[in-house]
């Protein structure tokens, strides 16, 4: 089976609408022609002005969070339904920071990646181990577990269609890149536990990123593995010239 490769930026806390609105611009001429998906998840109050101009282009927007109650006294939340009416196509759902600085356990991951299939937002499901993890040799034990939690209540159908990215939290914004075969040993075993889950078709189907000090010098290689589907990009996607290497690798 064939999975195209996803290249997605994550812009975390960075970029004011109107530095997004000239990135965006600058991205857009450059990625007209890339061979990968392309994916930008820019903050909240950025995302109005990325969906217009990325409108007709073959950028594709995604938000970085969401809450996972319909609507109400939430104060502070945003909803899928929010996300969905800007034009809004992905969501990462669990990413480490929210789960280290915000408090986002495995049960919350679960109960937004749902909210987010229900109401039609790809999620894009973030898990990864810490050195220390994968120093004591529980790094596969620790991501089956954050992919199964995840995954509860998730039919095949719905899990076939979703991003997963393996993100060791050694290498987020570290510099310090897994290298290929470590990154693709785990992105096979986390497709080993879908098909565990499911079948072996919906762990065909998945696609698996990697993420972690990707840049535009180590992303063809990364891509090339047999389990690794494309990239969940954060300090290279803020570079124009740089994600679009990473676009096309
Ligand atoms: C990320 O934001 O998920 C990430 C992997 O960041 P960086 O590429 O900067 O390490």
């Amino acid at each position: 089976m064939s999975r195209r490769i996803l290249a997605a930026g994550n812009w975390k806390m960075n970029k004011t609408p109107s530095e997004a609105t000239a990135l965006i611009n600058e991205l857009k001429e450059k990625v007209s022609n890339a061979k990968n998906e392309v994916l930008v998840c820019p903050p909240f109050v950025c995302i109005p002005d990325v969906c217009r101009v990325a409108a007709g282009t073959n950028i594709s927007v995604g938000a970085q969070n969401l809450y996972y109650e319909d609507k109400g006294a939430y104060t502070g939340e945003v909803s899928a339904q929010m996300l969905l009416d800007l034009g809004v196509k992905y969501v990462i759902i669990g990413h480490s920071e929210r789960r280290e600085y915000f408090n986002e356990t495995n049960d919350i991951v679960n109960k937004k990646v749902i909210q987010a299939i229900k109401n039609n937002l790809i999620p894009v499901i973030c898990v990864g181990e810490t050195l220390e993890q994968r120093e004591d040799g529980v790094t596969f034990d620790f991501i089956r577990t954050q992919v199964k939690i995840a995954l509860r209540s998730v039919c095949a159908q719905d899990a076939a269609n979703l991003v997963i990215a393996y993100e060791p939290i050694w290498a987020i914004g570290t510099g310090k890149v897994a290298t290929s075969e470590q990154a693709n040993e785990v992105c096979a075993d986390i497709r080993r536990c879908i098909a565990g889950i499911y079948d072996e078709n919906t762990a065909q189907s998945i696609r698996i990123l990697y993420g972690g000090s990707v840049n535009k010098d180590c992303a063809a290689e990364l891509f090339a593995m047999s389990d690794i589907d494309g990239g969940l990009v954060g300090g290279a996607s803020l570079k124009a010239e740089d994600f679009s290497i990473i676009a096309d690798a």
